[in-house]
């Protein structure tokens, strides 16, 4: 039996965790679960699960949640509040994986806990990589953490890498020393592919949140949908696995079916095909080295009907040029420049995501406020995690500056 932790429990990554233990009882089991302040969901997964521990990280939700499960009778669930007691759950003796799910900057704390730790960490969390990268890297080293990469691109390239690349995350070297001469992401164009700016400005928060081939929560769709989903994958790649700007390319690729692909000097492309289903990625990474089957996806007629209509007769890629989509374009640039630019980039893109999600300000202001906070603000390279949520405070500061002087 291996046991987890999941940070970010009620969210789409977080429940279709869940949704794999409760296929797997024999293989897994939830030791704690942690959320922001979902009480529904979280005291479902309770009854569902029933962790040792669970952390709401606001304090009233926690009483709340407190309250639910006495009444259904659980009250031998531990209820904690905060983001200490989270990361005191992902240190837990007794766990052998993390999932980090947590969404935005928010997870990085907790993250580098169980990195701290030694675990496995099953990695879906993609911003904190963006703004922490080498000290994340650094801290897997020294503290002989494993990461397994969740986002379905990176556990893509993940499953087209050498066994001996795999077991090395966060210690390549260089990836021409394996062999591998580039690293191909896809993407699948995010629901407004070809649609000009004026149409683009139209675009409300809804509209954004409905992604054509995923399902996901509201912050990454609308990632997808600006493409800085993609931006902040590109920097996500260069850093799990050591690639040079030459040596990462993105393609287009609507049907989210080829998840990503690794070349090789011999000419062999490597490519993880699926249908697209985070369960996937989720399964392989809590399985790993194994695999596991996933009920949903292994009855005769999803199979057939799904591989007949869904796979080989609609596979296309083309080429993408990043001067066409600027959130592309704005993460390569700071990924160029440095960790301080990666974190403001991402700070600037929290708040502008936000404010578009509650119709301050509209789709195509996006890049522009990201671009705008990018070229106002300077400042020295973090040392230490500690300069790492600084420089974050900071960049949100004064992109909420920013929109509230520009909206009234
Ligand atoms: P969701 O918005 O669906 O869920 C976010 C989770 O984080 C929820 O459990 C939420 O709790 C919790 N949370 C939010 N804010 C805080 C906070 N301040 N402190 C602690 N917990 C918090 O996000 P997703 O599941 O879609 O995405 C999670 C991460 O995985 C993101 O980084 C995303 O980029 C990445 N990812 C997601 C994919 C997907 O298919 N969804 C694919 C690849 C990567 P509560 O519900 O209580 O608010």
């Amino acid at each position: 039996m291996e046991y987890l932790t999941i940070l970010g429990s009620t969210g789409s990554i977080g429940q279709k965790t869940v949704a794999v233990i409760q296929q797997h009882k024999d293989k897994f089991a939830a030791r704690a679960l942690i959320a922001n302040n979902n009480v529904t969901i979280m005291t479902e997964q309770c009854l569902m699960l029933s962790p040792q521990y669970v952390c709401m990280i606001c304090e009233n939700s926690a009483k709340s949640l407190k309250n639910n499960l006495r009444i259904a009778g659980k009250s031998n669930i531990q209820v904690l509040s905060g983001m200490k007691e989270a990361c005191a759950l992902a240190e837990l003796n007794d766990v052998d994986m993390v999932m980090s799910a947590i969404v935005g900057i928010a997870g990085l704390t907790p993250t580098f806990s169980a990195i701290r730790a030694g675990k496995k960490i099953l990695l879906a969390n993609k911003e904190t990589l963006v703004v922490s990268g080498q000290f994340f890297m650094q801290e897997v080293c020294k503290y002989n953490a494993r990461i397994i990469p969740v986002d379905s691109e990176h556990n893509a390239v993940f499953q087209s890498l050498p066994e001996i690349c795999q077991k090395k995350i966060g210690q390549l070297s260089s990836l021409s020393e394996y062999g591998i001469s580039r690293i191909v992401l896809t993407a699948s164009g995010g629901a407004f592919l070809g649609m000009s700016t004026e149409q683009l400005s139209m675009i409300t928060p809804e509209q954004a949140c409905v992604h054509p081939n995923w399902v996901m929560g509201r912050k990454i769709s609308v990632d997808s949908a600006t493409m800085m989903n993609k931006g902040l994958e590109y920097i996500e790649a260069r850093y799990l696995f050591n690639a040079n700007p030459n040596e990462i390319q993105i393609l287009l690729h609507p049907q989210s079916i080829i998840h990503s692909m690794v070349h090789y000097i011999d000419g062999s492309i490597l490519a993880h095909l699926s249908l697209p289903d985070m369960t996937i990625p989720i399964s392989y990474a809590m399985a790993y080295p194994n695999r596991i089957a996933l009920h949903h996806l292994s009855s005769k007629e999803f199979n057939n009907d799904a591989y007949n209509t869904c796979f080989y007769n609609k596979l296309y890629c083309d080429e993408l040029n990043s001067l066409n989509y600027p959130c592309i374009k704005l993460a390569i640039d700071a990924s160029n420049h440095s960790q301080s630019a990666m974190i403001i980039l991402n700070a600037a893109n929290e708040i502008a995501v936000e404010s578009f999600l509650k119709k301050m300000i509209s789709f195509t202001d996006i890049p522009n406020i990201i671009d705008h906070i990018l070229n106002i603000l300077h400042l020295n390279e973090p040392n230490a995690i500690d300069d790492v949520l600084y420089i974050d405070q900071r960049a949100k500061e004064i992109t909420i500056q920013y929109i509230m002087n520009n909206i009234l």
